[in-house]
């Protein structure tokens, strides 16, 4: 409503002019309360755009947006200035060392990011390859849900090339893996799947959660689509829901997977991307000090004769090819093999047994406790998420928590 007369008092104060010059009733001006004037406004920090739907002069500006004539906003499931933000600031990490356009869609979570994917591919009667070891919510997705809509998957071991190029079926819709295994920490060798699925000419998603940038960018291994729960490092401070998917393929497929984007829903929250531009700002500092410091312990464990699966040691078996594709460390994942994991668990003071992983916090979870009687990782297994604390704590909690 732009006739409520506003105006600046002395000292700059916003006043209102009398309430009698108005021609509205109180109740109207309480829902249509004016505004400072914004137009010659731009703030340093990007202001939370918390609104479902955007106002136009012209019915007719509206409608050109909403078909895509003209550039601009018209309602928050579409598009949302502060999450396209940070869909920006992402594809701009990922981008490193490209010599293309790349581009980012956000989601509410990095479920919704993941089921987009294989719905928009995925056709009745089509085949998913994906590692035996994948993360348990894209192997409920992929068993659960598609396989009652005729979606067929593969689970094989992901870090043997022929394998992977034997499981590769004609109607293959789609190769999926995860850069760094959750929780076994098996290394994914990109640019050897990337090079087969060419080949076979499939689309190749890659899940990178466990390793963001710096740590690895899959595009520039040959990853068609890459995944992140952006709720972990992304986000860093786990207080916050998302995901995200980046491609360097501006092409229909990409076009389809925002369709449906927008079609079920599943986009994300405009503060929940003010948190997450918030958190990736301090995302390379704080990947390079967890990489440093789970690297230290790791290390640690390994000489007291610990059994320590962490790609940045010289005899994980994926230890060559890491160091070949992760270039800002090797994350902040690591897993120990222990007696009695959860008596371990029940000692330790500063490392919070939680699910998730990548927060500024240390997490410690026992994995086949969280996946019950079916689980296929070893009973003896912890997955550790290194976090911001100082490492002689975090070592001298171990300690104590192991002898
Ligand atoms: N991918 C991996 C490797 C994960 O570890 C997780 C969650 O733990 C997800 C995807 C799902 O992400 P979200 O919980 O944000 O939906």
């Amino acid at each position: 409503m732009s006739d409520q007369p506003a105006s600046e008092g002395p000292m700059n104060l916003p006043v209102v002019e009398p309430a009698a010059t108005t021609p509205y009733a109180e109740n109207t001006r309480a829902v249509h309360a004016p505004r400072p004037d914004l137009s010659a406004v731009r703030p340093l920090g990007l202001p939370t755009y918390r609104t479902a739907a955007f106002e136009f002069e012209r019915t007719q500006d509206y409608a050109d947006v909403l078909g895509d004539r003209k550039p601009g906003y018209s309602y928050s499931r579409i598009d949302n200035p502060t999450a396209d933000a940070f869909a920006l600031g992402l594809a701009s990490l990922e981008a490193h060392g490209l010599d293309r356009p790349v581009a980012a869609q956000v989601f509410a979570s990095g479920m919704a990011a993941i089921s987009t994917v294989f719905l928009s591919l995925c056709r009745s009667g089509a085949h998913v390859v994906a590692p035996a070891a994948v993360y348990g919510g894209t192997y409920g997705l992929l068993t659960h849900i598609l396989g009652r809509f005729g979606v067929d998957a593969s689970f094989v071991d992901m870090t043997d090339l022929e394998t992977v190029r034997g499981a590769i079926r004609d109607n293959t819709a789609l190769v999926w893996a995860e850069t760094i295994a959750n929780p076994t920490t098996a290394i994914t060798d990109i640019a050897g799947v990337a090079a087969l699925c060419r080949d076979a000419g499939v689309p190749f998603a890659i899940d990178s959660t466990f390793a963001p940038a710096p740590v690895c960018r899959p595009l520039r291994w040959g990853a068609d689509l890459v995944v992140h729960s952006a709720t972990k490092y992304l986000g860093g401070h786990s207080d916050v829901l998302a995901g995200a998917l980046v491609t360097a393929k501006l092409d229909d497929a990409w076009a389809a997977l925002a369709q449906l984007r927008h079609d079920e829903g599943a986009v994300l929250g405009p503060v929940e991307a003010w948190l997450l531009l918030r958190g990736m700002r301090t995302l390379y500092a704080r990947v390079e000090r967890q990489s440093q410091t789970a690297f230290v312990l790791a290390t640690k464990l390994a000489a007291r004769g610990v059994a320590v699966d962490y790609p940045g040691l010289q005899n994980h078996p994926g230890h060559a090819v890491a160091a070949r594709q992760m270039q800002g460390g090797f994350g902040g994942m690591l897993s120990i093999r222990v007696a009695d994991p959860l008596a371990v668990v029940g000692k330790l003071r500063v490392w919070v047994p939680a699910t998730s992983l990548g927060g500024v916090e240390s997490l410690i979870e026992h994995r086949a406790s969280v996946e019950g009687p079916t689980s296929p990782t070893p009973k003896s297994l912890l997955r550790l998420s290194v976090g911001l604390e100082h490492p002689d704590d975090l070592w001298s909690d171990l300690v104590q928590a192991l002898a």
